[in-house]
């Protein structure tokens, strides 16, 4: 009784990709209530494609009219699937609650159950006949028919009118979603009219195929923007979250929507602000933004809350609509005061730090210079201000190797002052003290660079002259000795005090080898002994010392 059907080959493929498609849809797009909402659709377009193909197969007008009416299940199935998927896409709250949703119920119980009891009433459809070879069943609707086809073009429109909505009510990122299905849905109402006005001809009628159509477009949809699906959501539950205070505010800064921290925030600054936040005027809370906020890009300051003791960063951004036109803010709102008070604490003990640090290096510097001072001191004598005969010694001992090392002759005077007893004995020991005073004064002037006058001890005065030959020392020695003469002091009674210089000298010729620098102070000590016997204020030389002298001594 089988027969050869081309037209059942693409309804039974239609069946196949339709049961494929539920089970793609199923694991793609999860178990929201729009994908179930698809999965009914893609199953009743099964059924329907289904019943329709195996149908075609028997030649019987009795079984094919037995497998059209077991359509109708999946006729219902396929509308009510796409008005709900409608309904759970524009409307996130939407859920299958059948309590709710009982009505959408009614209208295929009682389809079916009158296609199934149409050979009893003949009010669905009529006329049934085979046309055709391979024949096809055909049949005219009766009046329960003409009125379950209205009732499905209403959902239809029903569900087309929620898409539209809400495409216009979302921004254009999110338009897509909801204009796709509405594409997706115009295929079988497309098809419908063109196989009914333009190729009445057509033997079938193909809905149910290009419901196939529909359902591969809404499950395209759905699955592409999956994330922009659950965005909005995580990303107010961020902003819930967050420790920031986050605040919505309109064009006149009424609220239009914060988090809990911004209520938090808002309630502490004004105590007295009203149970519902959401529409009051910030400005009568707070004024963080001034009469005349800015309208283009973002801000950023510190505000300070002195009578809470609070300092907030505060960051202001305009919120424009798609032509630029600024239609509210977002304000950002966060406690920095604990911040703020360590870096202040960070910037005090850095500036403590600092002062310590200066303070110890001026101390460095003082310790330094009382050192030098120290040092000075301890190479000088107190009472002349000369060099003492530790500086001296250490000096001859240096500079007389050097000087003759480089080629260069060296000098030495040894000096002491005449009667120098007579003077502390007649006078008193401070007229002594400035006779000594005056005399380091006199020795010193014409001193060169490198020379050294020192203290030796008691009234005796030591002067090295390096790089100075011996015949020119005896020369500059005559001169001291005359300048000596003239130094005057007032003595006891108002008279005048002074006295002589007698001095010895002994020299060295470069490349000498080099003595003990003692036995050049001894020939300069038996030279000053010679001109005191000679009868004082006078200066008598050693000669220059040769190396025998020199160890002789
Ligand atoms: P001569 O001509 O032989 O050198 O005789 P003189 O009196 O200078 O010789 P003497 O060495 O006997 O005397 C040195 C005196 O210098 C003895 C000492 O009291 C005195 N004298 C030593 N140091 C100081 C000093 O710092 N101040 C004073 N006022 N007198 C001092
Ligand atoms: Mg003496
Ligand atoms: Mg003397």
């Amino acid at each position: 009784m089988l027969v050869w059907q081309p037209w059942a080959v693409l309804f039974l493929a239609s069946t196949i990709g339709s049961l494929l498609a539920a089970r793609v849809i199923w694991r793609r797009c999860g178990t929201s209530p729009a994908a179930v909402a698809l999965v009914v659709l893609v199953l009743g377009a099964a059924m329907w494609s289904g019943m329709r193909g195996v149908g075609m197969l028997f030649g019987s007008l009795a079984i094919q009219s037995v497998f059209s009416v077991l359509i109708y299940p999946g006729v219902c199935a396929v509308v009510l699937g796409l008005y709900c998927h409608a309904r759970a896409l524009t409307d996130r709250r939407w859920t299958w609650n059948w309590r709710r949703h009982w009505w959408l119920l009614i209208e295929p119980v009682l389809c079916v159950v009158v296609a199934l009891t149409n050979s009893t009433h003949q009010l669905f459809r009529v006329g049934y006949r085979l046309e055709g070879d391979p024949p096809i069943l055909a049949s005219e609707g009766g009046p329960l028919f003409q009125i379950h086809t209205y009732y499905s073009y209403a959902l239809l429109g029903a569900a087309f009118f929620v898409l539209l909505r809400g495409a216009f009510r979302v921004s254009a990122a999110h338009r897509v979603r909801f204009v796709l299905p509405i594409v997706g849905g115009l295929f079988p109402t497309v098809g419908n009219i063109v196989s009914v006005m333009i190729m009445p001809e057509l033997p079938v009628d193909l809905t149910s195929v290009l419901f196939l159509a529909t359902a591969a477009i809404c499950a395209w949809a759905m699955y592409n923007s999956a994330l922009p699906d659950v965005l909005p959501v995580a990303l107010s539950q961020v902003v819930a979250t967050i420790g920031d205070a986050v605040l919505v505010v309109d064009r006149k800064q009424r609220i239009v929507e914060l988090n809990p921290a911004a209520d938090t925030l808002l309630r502490s600054l004004a105590p007295q602000a009203p149970a519902k936040l959401v529409g009051t005027s910030l400005r009568d809370l707070a004024d963080p933004m001034g009469p005349s906020p800015r309208t283009a890009g973002p801000e950023q300051r510190t505000l300070a809350v002195e009578e809470l003791d609070l300092h907030l960063d505060l960051r202001t951004a305009p919120l424009t609509d798609s032509k630029d036109a600024c239609i509210g803010w977002v304000l950002v709102a966060r406690d920095v005061t604990e911040s703020l008070r360590q870096r202040a604490e960070l910037e005090r003990q850095r500036a403590e730090a600092v002062a310590a640090s200066d303070a110890l290096r001026e101390q460095l510097d003082l310790v330094e210079r009382l050192r030098r001072e120290l040092a000075e001191q301890a190479t000088r004598d107190p009472l002349t201000g000369l060099f003492n005969r530790r500086r001296m010694v250490e000096f001859l001992s240096r500079e007389v190797p050097d000087t003759l090392a480089a080629g260069r002759p060296v000098s030495l005077l040894m000096m002491d002052v005449d009667k120098f007893k007579g003077v502390n004995d007649n006078h008193g020991h401070a007229v002594g003290d400035a006779i000594l005073i005056g005399m380091a004064a006199a020795l010193s002037e014409d001193l060169r660079a490198g020379e050294l006058l020192a203290r030796f001890g008691g009234e005796e005065f030591v002067l090295v002259m390096p790089g100075v030959g011996l015949e020119e020392a005896l020369a500059r020695a005559e001169v001291w000795r005359a300048r000596c003469a003239q130094v005057e002091v007032e003595g006891a009674g108002g008279a005048t005090v002074r006295t002589t210089m007698s001095m010895g000298a002994a020299g060295l010729l470069p490349g000498a080898r080099v003595p003990d620098t003692n036995g050049l102070l001894v020939a300069a000590d038996g030279a000053l002994y010679a001109a005191k016997a000679g009868g004082r204020n006078r200066v008598v030389s050693s000669g220059v010392l040769t190396e025998q002298v020199a160890a002789a001594h």
